[in-house]
């Protein structure tokens, strides 16, 4: 058991906790990358002036101490997302991948039918299950 535990939220791009529908529980982070440029500050979301709290809709990430700014995108095909889980059949584990999202198909029970969406996949390691964190869907 390896991964790095974010300390705070201000860590991090993205965490979350997950209960999927088969039981499988995720618990997901990924950690801010340093600024390339000045290599001092950390990437984040820029800050509201007025309220000072992250701006989540933001396309672009600043540094924190140069201002720097990279294109979400960009920026985000550059993370790696840590993810401990705990599968349905009951094992525990943990993995490292690339934040890249692909598209899957998950069966919504609010409206009986196939729905794509956007999620990290990856396999439990003792029975080989896909396991989804799925984005949360508005
Ligand atoms: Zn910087
Ligand atoms: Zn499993």
């Amino acid at each position: 058991m390896g991964l790095r535990q974010p300390k705070s939220m201000d860590e991090c791009v993205y965490f979350t906790l997950r209960t999927d529908k088969s039981k499988s529980k995720t618990k997901t982070w990924v950690f801010k990358e340093q600024c390339t440029k000045c290599k001092d500050g950390l990437m984040g979301k820029p800050r509201d002036p007025k309220t000072g709290k992250p701006k989540i809709r933001a396309l672009e990430y600043t540094c924190s101490k140069c201002d720097y700014i990279v294109e979400k995108k960009e920026y985000e095909a550059t993370l790696t997302a840590n993810i401990e889980y705990t599968c349905a059949c009951g094992f525990s584990g943990e993995v490292q991948m690339p934040f890249k999202r692909k598209k899957i198909k998950i069966f919504d029970e609010e409206d009986q039918k196939e729905k794509s969406a956007d999620a990290l996949q990856f396999v439990c390691e003792k029975c080989n299950k896909k396991i989804n964190v799925t984005k949360k869907m508005k």
